[in-house]
């Protein structure tokens, strides 16, 4: 599914993107928070992206452990630590990996739901990232096992992700601080379960 080029060149095109819908991801956040997530992801992977030329001659634990470590120390708010946890938690699974196939995968969104539930203690349906996260999982795991090859596993994560994004408009959120909004947080949808879906687009249309 990837070797290290790939995996690197996903990452690139993770921090284009990310700066490409700033304005956006922050628009969400000014409806139901404080307006930042745009620009806490866009900070955080444009350090990302200065620490790039380092990644030559790693493998895809070290590249992600470095990822998640500017990302904790780049990016302020919730965001920063949890997508930061998760993406060091996946290099430690990766370490000393040069190759990733759909179970790595896998592993990777198991070991990154794992790092965003250990700081932020969510649950399934509380309008968070896990609300397109979890899904995603779920489904590649499902089309991995009904026998589909990588390609198509990743495009229904994708479409299960996407869906996850627009079920987060139907529940109100419980942790974060859209929860502070309590009902009035209902119809729109979650800034991290959106920048979630982002990545693993880029993922599902690099591998
Ligand atoms: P902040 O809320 O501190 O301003 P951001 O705006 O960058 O940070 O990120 C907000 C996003 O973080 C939310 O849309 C939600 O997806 C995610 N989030 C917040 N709290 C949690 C949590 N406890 N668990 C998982 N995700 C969370
Ligand atoms: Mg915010």
């Amino acid at each position: 599914m990837a070797d290290v080029k790939k995996v690197i060149e996903m990452i690139h095109k993770i921090a284009e993107d990310i700066e490409e819908q700033k304005l956006y991801l922050t628009e969400l956040d000014n409806v139901i928070g404080d307006g930042d997530h745009g620009i806490n992801m866009a900070r955080g992977f444009k350090a990302v992206l200065e620490v790039e030329p380092t990644f030559e001659g790693k493998d895809i634990g070290a590249i992600l452990k470095t990822t998640g470590m500017k990302l904790v120390s780049t990016v302020g708010g919730s965001a920063g630590p949890l997508y930061g946890t998760a993406f060091m938690k996946a290099g430690a699974l990766m370490n000393g990996k040069t190759e990733a196939d759909i179970n790595d995968f896998i592993g990777i969104m198991d070991a990154a739901i794992g790092g965003v539930q250990l700081r932020g203690k969510a649950v399934a349906g509380e309008k968070t990232m896990l609300d397109a996260m979890m899904p995603a999982r779920d489904a590649i795991k499902a089309a991995v096992e009904a026998g589909d090859d990588a390609k198509t596993a990743l495009a229904k994560g994708l479409k299960a992700a996407e869906d996850g994004v627009e079920y987060t408009k139907t529940i109100i959120a419980t942790k974060g601080r859209a929860s502070y909004l309590g009902e009035r947080s209902l119809g729109h949808q979650d800034p991290g379960a959106t920048s979630f879906t982002l990545m693993m687009k880029d993922v599902a249309e690099l591998a």
